[in-house]
């Protein structure tokens, strides 16, 4: 179209050539020679390269017509003799003097004006122009290929109709493969309330720049959610040329939307777990409080953390104080050597008891202490808890029941069962050691008389004042029992038969001495006494007692109120 105008207005405008044409279209890449009658008169330096000559000399002087295909050379010739004149280009084939042929567009453009028969002849390389034309159709191709074959939804919109759509396109809204592109308006992919936008003001929306996420309605009316990028193209006439770009997001909306519901789950639960935390903590806080035992809780390094109030109670311990120190700081010196041990052993054991004796504000008390490693989360010891339990009223208990076990009630002596213990363990020592020892057997005399005469009561008295009598004579070490009714034992540690004598004596004399008032008499009573000491073949203490009781049998059967030894003769 171009060229026809182009024609017609050289034909209009009768182009004259001067002289120094040629000198001219060195300027241009294209071939340009003048001929006379066709043959070759100047050229430029492009014709050369044109016709792979290495010097214009091997052109000038020769007849164009050498170069050009069999098949052209009649109408040519007609041209360049100028008989026929014809402007517009004609395709032709060119034979190259290496050989070669080459398409070509030729011009003659007569030029009287340089002497009879003279032409400008231009020749324009098809070659080039179609390898370009190939090129850009192949490039064309490949951007289709590419367009069509994006994974999103590409289409080029002309005003508001679709003039193309990718494959993708079309899947996402649901069009037919088949089915025709420019019927589509592009509003028509739109959901409310973007359809009227986009249908009322387009111009807006073209000058949005960036993504916008958007809902589509596909052509079976379902709706999707998408992101779309809209760009304007040059536009060759009035027009709007733009490129919509559309990427599903509904998959990625319901992962978001699922993602937030789970965090909302999430967070709820957090929420409620940080209650439930909060109410047992606050649980564990009064339970501690209102625990009657002293409860404590030390970090690695024997400092308190904290306690709850019995223990403040109990010791007096002001937390300002307490809390951060160790039990160096605040506890007697006594205290402080086992409080560590006792530590030490809970952190690296299984949890210990053990009791001890407390100053307390009211008096001693005795505790029993309960020492565990408290965990952390890796299940490594991180501290100690301390439990303590009074057990004052309990260990009075056990002493008392002890002591009831143990001790005769009438006359606060060891009981039978006891003494023998006591005895049979003291003279395994004694015995052990080498060491002397001896035994001692007592009994009223004629004791039944007094029972007879003064009551059983008086009887009692008369016992207990015996007992009394004896516990007075003898040392801490002697041990002393009451074997049953009026008979009483004692055992000698570090005394040999003659120590024993001299004591028994003693005793007898003071047994004596006794006077227990009873309904205005005075009731006085003797005792005999048997003696034994340990000797080497005796391996238990019944052996010696038998002896002693032996000893006993005789004093009564010598007349009373005597020591008799089972030595004696
Ligand atoms: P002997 O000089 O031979 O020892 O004469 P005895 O009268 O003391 O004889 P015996 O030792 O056999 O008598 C013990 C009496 O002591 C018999 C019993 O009634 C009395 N008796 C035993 N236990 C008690 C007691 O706990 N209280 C009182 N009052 N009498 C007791
Ligand atoms: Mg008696
Ligand atoms: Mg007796």
């Amino acid at each position: 179209m171009g060229n026809e105008v182009g024609t017609a207005e050289r034909r209009k405008r009768k182009v004259q050539f001067s002289d120094n044409a040629i000198v001219t279209l060195e300027v241009t890449d294209q071939f340009a020679a003048r001929c006379r009658f066709g043959t070759v008169e100047e050229a430029n330096s492009a014709a050369a390269r044109f016709l792979g000559v290495t010097k214009l000399e091997g052109l000038l002087g020769r007849s164009l017509l050498d170069f050009i295909a069999d098949d052209y050379r009649p109408v040519i010739q007609e041209l360049l003799d100028l008989h026929v004149v014809e402007l517009d280009p004609i395709p032709l084939m060119i034979h190259t003097p290496d050989g070669k042929s080459r398409e070509a567009e030729i011009k003659i453009h007569p030029a009287r004006e340089l002497g009879d028969g003279s032409s400008i002849v231009t020749l324009r390389d098809l070659a080039a122009q179609t390898r370009a034309a190939m090129q850009a159709r192949r490039m064309d191709a490949l951007f289709r290929s590419l367009v069509d074959n994006a994974m999103h939804m590409i289409c080029r919109c002309h005003g508001e109709r679709v003039v193309y759509i990718n494959s993708a396109g079309r899947a996402l809204i649901g069009l037919p493969p088949d089915e025709g592109e420019a019927s589509w308006p592009i509003w028509t992919f739109f959901d409310e309330p973007y359809r009227s936008l986009f249908h009322e003001d387009l111009s807006a929306l073209l000058d949005e720049t960036g993504i916008v996420p958007v809902r589509f309605r596909r052509i079976d009316g379902s709706a999707i959610d998408v992101q779309v990028r809209i760009t304007r193209l040059p536009d060759e006439d009035n027009d709007i040329e733009f490129m919509l770009e559309a990427r599903d997001i509904t998959g990625q909306n319901k992962a978001v939307s699922a993602l937030r519901a789970m965090n909302d789950t999430l967070e709820r639960r957090v929420v409620e777990r940080t209650s439930e935390l909060n109410i047992q903590k606050g649980f564990l806080e009064r339970l501690l409080t209102a625990m009657p035992n002293p409860v404590w809780w030390k970090g690695l390094d024997g400092r308190y953390l904290g306690f709850n109030n019995a223990f403040a109670t109990l010791l007096n311990a002001d937390p300002d104080t307490w809390i951060g120190r160790s039990v160096e700081d605040v506890a007697p010196g006594d205290h402080v050597a086992l409080s560590k041990t006792r530590d030490e052993q809970a952190l690296n054991g299984p949890p210990i008891a053990y009791e001890m004796e407390l100053q307390a504000k009211d008096g001693k008390r005795q505790f029993l202490v309960n020492k565990t490693a408290w965990l952390n989360e890796r299940k490594q010891p991180a501290g100690l808890i301390g439990v303590m339990i009074d057990i004052s009223r309990q260990k009075d208990l056990e002493n008392e029941l002890r002591r009831l076990a143990t001790t005769d009630a009438l006359t606060g002596t060891f009981n039978r069962r006891h003494f023998m213990e006591q005895a049979a363990e003291m003279v395994a020592v004694a015995r052990r050691h080498h060491r002397a020892a001896s035994v001692m057997m007592l009994d009223i005399d004629h004791f039944k008389r007094i029972n007879d005469t003064f009551g059983h009561p008086v009887g009692d008295l008369a016992i207990k004042a015996l007992a009394n009598t004896c516990m007075g004579a003898l040392r801490g070490s002697d041990i002393l029992g009451r074997l049953g009714g009026e008979e009483f034992a004692i055992c000698l540690p570090e005394t040999d038969l003659t120590g024993c004598r001299i004591l028994a004596e003693r005793m007898r004399e003071a047994v004596a001495a006794i006077c227990v008032e009873a309904d205005g008499h005075q009731v006085r009573f003797t005792a005999s006494i048997g003696i034994a000491g340990l000797e080497e073949p005796d391996h238990s203490v019944d052996i010696v007692l038998a002896r002693a009781d032996q000893a006993l049998y005789r004093a009564k059967n010598g007349g009373r109120n005597r020591v008799v030894a089972d030595r004696d003769a």
